[in-house]
């Protein structure tokens, strides 16, 4: 595929739609397909899809023009169309199903702002997406016509985090930011960057997949008003990468925003090696860098894209070392029950002595490191940098500085307290052995 030019499509019912038309944004949302009948005109559907898109309670369903087109109509297998048409299986239950597997209500002080890590929050600021992905993490939320931005909300978010110093980055999410009207994602960003203590801002948006003509330059004129800003688009198949989104990835690291892309694991979409080399190498020439690919939540209606974890280190595994670094994400598994983001990946260190380390690296090979005997790091003030302002949240890493010595599972001093009964040994001068703890016994 050695760099192959990017390609454009537009599905056969689309043929007569004037260019003018189809790259506007508006009249993308505006035709969005949703409803059997729409759908029928541009794809060959399946039963199960039928079945599906009848079914009562489904969460939502919307599709831009743009988008469908990338699929082949006839191919009920298209790695973009399992992404967003929905099929029968979504509305199976599996096990451990959740509707908030990440607990992110519960980790929020005021609604929509999701205060998990020490530094940085997840600010959710609409409900609407572009199109709906069929595995949606937040489906609880996400795609609910009546409930749009909420002014009162922004504010109490705003008020939050002018009272939260440590916070100093903020991830616009939702839904997705960039479906917002133009003038309210400005006066968000205007609002966020008059908080002294926030540096940098992200925003997580699948618009620039869904809808590239989206990103006009009133729009990059805009955002690089607010820099240091971030953007992580959401693309998990190379079949996304068209010649429209490059042009748009293109518009966005131009105005100075640097790209990071956050992929789903999904069965019969991306799982397989072959397919996330080639996503990961072409995202890197359209200059966006693999950030994250997710382990799929235990979310209602995604139980059938679930692969189990040894999928995902299988891939880890195929990608370092055998393609550029820039193009390797992190592999992340999203703790159900909201203990957040947990790295995974294939085990390098493979054994260690007090002066040595002994690994592998990705083609088998196994070597030693010699470690330094005479190490003593730095502890002039100069090197020491300064602790985070809060307590706790340290983990490990509190460990490993000293502020703690344990980390105890909840309970744990409950279960281990047996009341003070004292213990036998305790009475050491009866029970010691002769001649250690007490003078021998005259005869
Ligand atoms: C993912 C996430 C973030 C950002 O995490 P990074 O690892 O810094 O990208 C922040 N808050 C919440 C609640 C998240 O889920």
């Amino acid at each position: 595929m050695a760099n192959t030019p990017f390609i454009s499509k537009r599905a056969a019912a689309y043929a007569d739609i004037p260019d003018d038309k189809w790259n506007n944004w508006r009249w993308q949302l505006s035709n969005r397909i949703n409803t059997v009948e729409e759908f029928a005109k541009v794809l060959n559907l399946t039963e199960s899809e039928c079945e599906a898109l009848s079914a009562p309670g489904l969460f939502r369903v919307d599709i831009t023009p743009y988008f469908v087109s990338l699929i082949d109509p006839n191919d009920p297998n298209d790695p973009v169309r399992k992404q967003i048409v929905p099929v029968a299986s979504e509305l199976k239950p599996f096990t451990a199903m959740m509707e908030d597997s990440l607990a992110e209500d519960r980790h929020s002080p005021v609604p929509g702002l999701v205060h998990r890590y020490p530094d940085r929050v997840l600010m959710l600021v609409t409900t609407q997406c572009a199109s709906y992905c069929r595995y949606c993490t937040r489906s609880r939320i996400v795609g609910d016509p009546s409930a749009t931005f909420s002014r009162a909300e922004f504010e109490m978010q705003i008020e939050y985090l002018k009272r939260t110093p440590q916070v100093r980055d903020v991830l616009l999410s939702g839904g997705d930011p960039l479906v917002l009207a133009p003038k309210i994602l400005e006066e968000i960003l205007t609002r966020l960057r008059e908080i002294p203590h926030i540096e940098i801002v992200r925003i997580g948006s699948r618009v620039p997949v869904f809808m590239p003509m989206r990103i006009t330059d009133e729009l990059t004129d805009m955002l690089q008003k607010f820099h240091p800003l971030w953007l992580n688009i959401h693309v998990n198949h190379p079949n996304e990468i068209s010649a429209e989104l490059a042009e748009a990835c293109d518009k966005l690291t131009r105005a100075g925003i640097p790209l990071g892309n956050q992929a789903v694991l999904l069965a019969g979409v991306n799982d397989n090696v072959h397919v996330q080399r080639e996503l990961v190498q072409k995202l890197v020439r359209i200059r966006v860098r693999p950030y994250y690919l997710y382990q799929c939540d235990l979310v209602e209606g995604a139980g059938h894209f679930r692969t189990p974890v040894a999928k995902g280190i299988e891939i880890m595994e195929g990608l370092r070392g055998h393609t550029s670094g820039y193009a390797v994400h992190q592999y992340i598994v999203d703790a159900p029950g909201g203990g957040g983001k947990i790295p995974v990946l294939p085990n390098y260190l493979i054994s260690m002595s007090d002066h040595k380390v002994v690994l592998r690296n990705f083609e088998g090979y196994i070597t030693t490191y010699e470690e330094p005997t005479d190490y003593m790091p730095e502890k002039s003030a100069k090197f020491l940098g300064s602790k985070r302002p809060e307590p706790g949240q340290t983990g490990i890493t509190g460990l490993l500085d000293g502020d703690e010595m344990f980390i105890k599972p909840e309970g744990f001093d409950e279960t281990h307290d047996r009341h003070g009964l004292q213990h036998r040994l305790k009475d050491v001068k009866k029970w010691m052995p002769l001649g250690i703890g007490e003078e021998k016994e005259e005869k």
